[in-house]
């Protein structure tokens, strides 16, 4: 991997901790695989709760010098941030391609995503206002103060490895923030490549530490009792969602929650079929069907079943399996033999219960972790895909009658992620994005992720919003003080 990149040193394999580059203080590693073929990428430092702590310790000495810093500061040191992770955007794909596997479009689409979040925080780190408040009694002045929260840590998954780190460091430190980050362990790299630039940037020591580690539960349960750390902030499921919540109940601390999704996609009588297919197909097949907004329910009301069916069947034909640094992949393989097995028994129960299969179905011939692009036809709501994720390139086509009917399928799910729909009729789109329990709706598109919207869920896919205006609010506390004159 070192020989494709223009900057080796971007390729780093030992924990960040308080402005040091450190192994883990018995030695310990673990590999990085290239899930497109299994081969050995790194080994990387293996820290446990006791290098954790430590890294607390330096964000809690180098957090209170960064919050008394003026925003203009911080906003500058995160622009050359910003900068420096556009100027190497081909080596962090790279990076990120190789441990993750997404095509090297879609990585570097990422890392520019990612890049996004650190530029916005950058501009809005100058424009966290307070407020007066007239007072309550004649010698009451109100004024309402805005402070960061403290020490930051975040616990993040593989499927983005740049970007959801990305979208949580940015606000925080562009509050006044420290913070500690564990990546996901199947793809530290990226992580670790960005505090290269980081550290490069001018981020003081102790204001970032990244900190890898094979012991999750070890590292959640460090953050969440560690009386240091203020705010935790989790992208992953909904059950370790769940475990970790609790785990912060007893320090009552700060969370915030972007958990598992079951994102219902609509098409109605009235739609441009030929605009949702395309849709359809950047929200169901982008990083390989994982990502949390990806489209899981594919609704699709009678009279245009068979059209939408027949056209979707054939853009899916054109997705091109493979490697995804070989040039003209558009779909790499899965991230483990577990996400295969997932999608694989979400296949065979919906097979089971009467669905048909129209394309795909199966492990590609490439072998590993490849599968084949499928599409079902007759899904019904009593098979699993129409409750659990599938996290993988499988497409299942509900028929549906009515607009009420589709609504209520929609929200028939213990989360509320992202939705999507197609239709023309005004009245019919303002209804259903008014009804549909999402905290993210895309109407005539399939993708909806840009830094300036607040990006999150309600119900059980999570608490709190990130990028926008919004997303600073999460690392902030608001702080009202009553001066008597
Ligand atoms: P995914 O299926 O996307 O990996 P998970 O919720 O299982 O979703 O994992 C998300 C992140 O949470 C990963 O980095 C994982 O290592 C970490 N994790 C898993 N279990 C725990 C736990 N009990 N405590 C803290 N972190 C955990």
């Amino acid at each position: 991997l070192r020989a494709i990149l223009k900057d080796g040193s971007l390729l780093e394999t030992r924990a960040f901790i308080g402005g040091k580059w450190a192994d883990a203080d018995d030695g310990a590693t673990f590999e990085v695989t290239n899930p497109a073929r299994g081969d050995v990428l790194a080994k990387v430092a293996d820290l446990t709760r006791v290098e954790v702590a430590r890294a607390i310790a330096a964000a809690e000495g180098a957090q209170k010098d960064w919050a008394r810093r003026t925003a203009k500061d911080r906003a500058g040191i995160l622009r050359r941030w910003f900068d420096l992770m556009v100027e190497n955007v081909d080596d962090l794909a790279a990076i990120l391609t190789a441990e993750q596997g997404k095509p090297l479009p879609e990585a570097r689409a990422e890392v520019l995503y990612g890049a996004s979040f650190v530029e916005w925080f950058s501009e809005e780190a100058r424009r966290v206002y307070g407020d007066t408040i007239p007072g309550h009694q004649p010698d009451k002045r109100i004024t309402v103060l805005r402070q960061p929260i403290g020490v930051a840590a975040s616990i993040t998954p593989w499927n983005f490895p740049n970007a959801m780190i990305a979208r949580k460091v940015a606000p925080a430190l562009a509050a006044g923030c420290s913070f500690v980050a564990r990546p996901a362990t199947e793809t530290p790299l990226s992580a670790l490549a960005m505090a290269v630039l980081a550290e490069r940037a001018g981020v003081p020591a102790g204001v970032l530490s990244i900190v890898p580690s094979t012991h999750a539960s070890d590292i959640g349960k460090e953050f969440c009792e560690n009386p240091v750390v203020r705010k935790l902030t989790f992208t992953g499921s909904t059950e370790v969602g769940r475990i970790l919540l609790r785990q912060a109940a007893d320090q009552v601390m700060k969370c915030s929650m972007e958990l598992g999704g079951n994102a219902p996609f609509i098409v109605f009588d009235d739609a441009d079929i030929d605009a949702a297919v395309e849709g359809a197909m950047v929200c169901k097949f982008r990083n390989n069907g994982q990502t949390c907004v990806c489209a899981n329910r594919i609704y699709v009301q009678a009279g245009v079943y068979d059209a939408f069916a027949v056209k979707f069947e054939a853009a899916i034909k054109k997705l091109r399996v493979g490697d995804g640094l070989a040039e003209g992949t558009t779909t790499g393989p899965l991230i483990s033999g577990k996400a295969v097995q997932k999608v694989q028994a979400h296949i065979k129960d919906a097979l089971d219960k009467g669905a048909k299969l129209v394309v795909g179905g199966k492990p590609h011939d490439l072998g590993g972790t490849f599968f084949e692009p499928t599409l079902l036809t007759d899904v019904t709501p009593d098979m699993a895909v129409s409750q659990e994720e599938t996290f993988g390139p499988m497409a299942p086509l509900f028929r549906f009658e009515t607009e009420e009917e589709a609504v209520a399928l929609a929200n028939d799910t213990i989360f509320g992620l992202a939705a999507y729909f197609y239709a023309r009729d005004v009245s019919r789109v303002t209804r259903v994005q008014e009804a549909l329990e999402y905290g993210i709706v895309g109407v005539n598109t399939g993708i909806i992720s840009t830094e300036v919207a607040p990006f999150g869920g309600v119900k059980q896919s999570g608490l709190g919003r990130e990028g926008s205006k919004y997303g600073i609010e999460d690392f902030m506390e608001m702080k009202y003080v009553c001066l008597s004159v």
